[in-house]
């Protein structure tokens, strides 16, 4: 028997003139009669049980009304899906503040730059950053640093709006130098601090530098009778209006080295310039006027401060992907809701073939963007000195999973089209929003050329590691505090990749398999030369390829972790090999390349498997049945 929430969403999708009516009639594409299955065929069966295993996959969803509804995050079928009741309840009252609060308010707010005061008080009243941001023995009993559930309140952020993500996003950026930190008292009040309801912010960008820190010229001070007076400017610097503590980074004006230290953005010496954006959130240029600094405020100098920058933004970019997710998810109840009850030439819109093709991506892309952050968290919270692997895949989810979250939005745009740009609509702010994650911490560009120092090492060297499950306990992520030197990526080792790539014996992921033993070859045979190697571009272009060769085998331990059905997985791996043949057309066409390089990309170009047979599965049983599944509050 189906819940009662699958009666009422069933009810919705099949009984109202929006509802799309995919299982009780034959479906008219443009061209031909596509065969519609029955609703309950053993296939459905089949597709049910197997996707039973993934209750635990969207952390906020319950026992399964819909297939689909268990992947994707809907804020209308919640339940204890995490094993922490805390970070459960964090999610349920986090979603009830937002439904309360409607979409009206929501776009409302956003429009007129409102400061979020409301969700403030919120995240004081539940402890919300002093539960999930305060290392363990630093706060109350629930309090620790957990990967696993950040991500539950990373995508619940993103699904309602981006500048709630980002005034808790820089908040844990500020608070990385100082969990860093050998300054205990520090320490000490930074907890207090998250106690009591306050914000942090990240004070590392100057408007003169951009992403080359190493010319960073705020300057502290050291004055005769001791202490410091910190000078200088910063630019872009988040929650710079209100934060308790800003971790400001600068260096000693005569030896050059630099520093970490905390100002407080209420205290005389700080000059508040401006918002440099034009949106609720408070984006700050401000100025040190002498700001004075005791040794007190220091978090950290030399090698430890840089240190402290650089492992802050490898922790902080993980969340960017989740942000991404948690956009795309919500855009994606909305256009399909919306397409679905759209008639045009007496056709559903979502019977058109490019419509249908470009659900299915845009579900398959999605899908694809949280199997593989989910397992990045696993190896994350693994991490140590001696499994450095999360530096390959934190950077792929920075500039990967973000990336492909703007191909979800696109795809879905083309197909709402005017609908995308209707101020009542949470998409209007999607578009906008899903451009800002390839860009904040570091480019896509910074993130590609951190990527390729990995790849000799990744195909060449592989090594043995014990295998990494789930990670859900409720341990601490220690390390992530002490990572130590930043230096030696290119030693780092992996696992062998093929082991991922031989777990599903399926059509395109073969293909995609092959498409990998052709880039290995070239890599070996027709490596990029002394010039080549220099030339960013070309290394851009090479770096895409790698990258979606890592992008693949994470999805694919993960597919197997979460009993992810096989129709789904060749789905997904549909659009990866298209992807890597467009990728491969691009080295080709770069000026530089060689003779051979180019015949290795030509062998690269692959058509994906057709299956119509399992596109059409897939669109019936996970995509189009979320037609409905969620609309916010008004
Ligand atoms: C809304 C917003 C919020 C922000 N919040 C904060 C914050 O809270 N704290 C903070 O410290 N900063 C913050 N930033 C700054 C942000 O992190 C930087 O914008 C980002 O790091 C890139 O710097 P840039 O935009 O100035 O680009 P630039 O550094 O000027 O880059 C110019 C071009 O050079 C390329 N490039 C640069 N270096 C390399 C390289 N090594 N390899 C290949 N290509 C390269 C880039 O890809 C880009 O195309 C924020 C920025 C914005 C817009």
């Amino acid at each position: 028997m189906p819940s009662r929430a699958a009666h009422a969403v069933i009810g919705r999708t099949g009984g109202s003139d929006q509802g799309h009516r995919h299982g009780t009639e034959g479906v008219t594409t443009g061209t031909s009669e596509l065969p519609v299955r029955p609703v309950a065929s053993t296939r459905d069966n089949l597709n049910r049980q197997a996707l039973r295993g993934l209750d635990f996959l969207s952390f906020g969803s319950e026992a399964p009304p819909r297939e689909s509804a268990m992947i994707l995050f809907n804020p209308k079928q919640l339940s204890a899906a995490h094993p922490d009741p805390k970070v459960n309840e964090i999610l349920r009252k986090t979603v009830a503040f937002f439904e309360a609060k409607g979409k009206r308010r929501l776009k409302d707010d956003d429009r007129n730059r409102v400061w979020y005061a409301d969700f403030l008080d919120f995240v004081q009243r539940e402890k919300v950053f002093a539960t999930l941001l305060t290392p363990a023995g630093y706060g109350g009993p629930e309090a620790r640093w957990d990967t696993s559930r950040l991500c539950v309140f990373n995508e619940v952020l993103g699904f309602y709006g981006l500048c709630y993500w980002y005034t808790w996003q820089v908040s844990i950026l500020g608070l990385g130098p100082i969990w860093m930190s050998a300054n205990e008292p520090l320490k000490r009040t930074a907890a207090r601090l998250l106690d009591e309801g306050a914000i942090f912010a990240f004070g590392l960008s100057e408007k003169e530098h951009g992403a080359d820190i190493y010319a960073t010229d705020m300057l502290l001070v050291p004055q005769p009778g001791g202490g410091y007076l910190a000078r200088g400017d910063k630019y872009y610097i988040g929650n710079g209006n209100e934060a308790a503590i800003v971790s400001t980074f600068g260096r000693l004006p005569e030896s050059g080295e630099y520093v970490f230290f905390a100002v407080d953005s209420k205290r005389e010496g700080f000059q508040l310039v401006k918002n440099i954006t034009a949106t609720q959130s408070y984006v700050a240029e401000f100025n040190l006027n002498d700001y004075p600094i005791t040794d007190a405020d220091l978090l950290s100098r030399g090698d430890d401060a840089w240190n402290a920058a650089l492992n802050t933004v490898n922790i902080g970019k993980y969340n960017l992907g989740w942000a991404s997710i948690g956009i795309c998810t919500h855009a994606f109840y909305e256009a399909l809701t919306h397409a679905s009850g759209r008639s045009l030439y007496r056709q559903h819109v979502t019977d058109f073939p490019h419509v249908k093709q470009m659900f299915l991506d845009a579900y398959a892309r999605l899908v694809a963007m949280k199997l593989f952050a989910l397992r990045a968290s696993d190896y994350l919270r693994s991490a140590s000195n001696d499994d450095r692997r999360y530096l390959l895949y934190n950077p792929v989810v920075k500039m990967k999973v973000t990336t492909q979250g703007e191909q979800v939005i696109d795809l879905l745009w083309d197909v709402i089209a005017a609908k995308g740009f209707e101020k009542d609509m949470y998409f209007e702010t999607a578009t906008r929003d899903i451009r800002a994650l390839p860009k904040l911490e570091g480019t896509v560009h910074v993130n590609i050329a951190l990527i390729v120092k990995f790849m000799q090492n990744y195909f060449f060297n592989p090594a043995e590691f014990p295998g990494i499950p789930r990670r859900l306990d409720p341990v601490n992520d220690t390390f992530l505090f002490d990572q130590g030197p930043t230096k030696g990526l290119g030693k780092i080792q992996f696992h062998d990749y093929r082991k991922a790539y031989a777990s599903r014996a399926l059509p395109n992921v073969k293909i995609f398999t092959e498409q990998i033993a052709v880039f290995r070859e070239f890599l070996m045979k027709a490596a990029p030369d002394a010039a080549q190697q220099k030339d960013v571009d070309f290394l851009l272009a090479v770096g895409e390829i790698f990258t979606l060769v890592v992008y693949g085998q994470l999805i694919l331990e993960n597919a197997d972790h979460l009993a992810i059905p096989d129709d789904l997985v060749d789905q997904i791996f549909d659009f990866m090999v298209r992807d890597m043949s467009r990728h491969a057309l691009q080295v080709h066409g770069k000026s530089s390349s060689t003779e051979a390089q180019m015949a290795f990309c030509m062998n690269l170009i692959r058509k994906a498997h057709t299956d119509e047979a399992r596109s059409q599965r897939v669109l019936e049983t996970q995509v189009y049945s979320l037609n409905g599944a969620y609309a916010m509050d008004e």
